[in-house]
């Protein structure tokens, strides 16, 4: 079976050739990859909970948990971690094999992230796998989730760097890939 390393490293020649190619054949390739490295059969579940909601004081302009604009929702206070077990319980009941969760931080206190290294221990023993998105992170808040056993760690880029600033001023773009860069370390 062909090899298909993880790059993080892609030029944009190499993106547009790799779209430049008949639908079908990106088809085969796509599904190549995935056969190399999963159950072509199989379909893994995930469950996403939030386990702090709302009053976040960053200003990501598609956002309804921005504490900077007007919107209908209520914020609510960390998660305790007896309620965060008994949703991954359900979610395990009804199938899902990873336990997502999620806070709306700019990023996490240590004292917050402490409670959240409890509940990552604790989905962890049911047998599940963890993921987490809580904003950015500092290298030590990162190897302590490492030295947690967290699985996952989700932060998305969300737009182009030309665009950053059109859709988020309370952080920039390279702000996202110090963090990336942290977590992947
Ligand atoms: S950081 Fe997350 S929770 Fe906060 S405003 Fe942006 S998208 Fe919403």
């Amino acid at each position: 079976m062909t090899d298909y390393p993880l790059r993080h490293d892609w030029s944009l020649e190499e993106i547009q050739a790799l779209l430049d190619q008949p639908f079908n054949d990106l088809l085969f390739q796509a599904q190549s990859a995935h056969r190399a490295h999963f159950d072509p059969n199989a379909v893994q579940a995930s469950s996403l909970i939030s386990i702090k909601t709302g009053a976040c004081s960053e200003d990501c302009g598609y956002c309804s948990q921005s504490s900077k604009y007007s919107t209908e929702l209520e914020p609510e206070k960390l998660l305790p971690v007896e309620d965060v077990v008994k949703a991954a319980n359900i979610a395990k009941e009804k199938g899902a094999s990873r336990f997502c969760m999620g806070a709306a931080w700019r990023n996490p206190t240590d004292k917050n992230l402490d409670h959240v290294i409890e509940m990552v221990g604790a989905v962890h023993d049911l047998g599940m796998e963890t993921c987490l998105t809580l904003g950015m992170l500092t290298d030590e808040q990162a190897a302590k989730l490492k030295q947690a056993g967290l699985d996952y760690y989700n932060h998305n880029l969300d737009t182009s760097p030309e665009f950053y600033g059109e859709m988020v001023t309370t952080r920039t773009y390279q702000d996202r890939l110090d963090t990336l860069t942290r977590i992947r370390k």
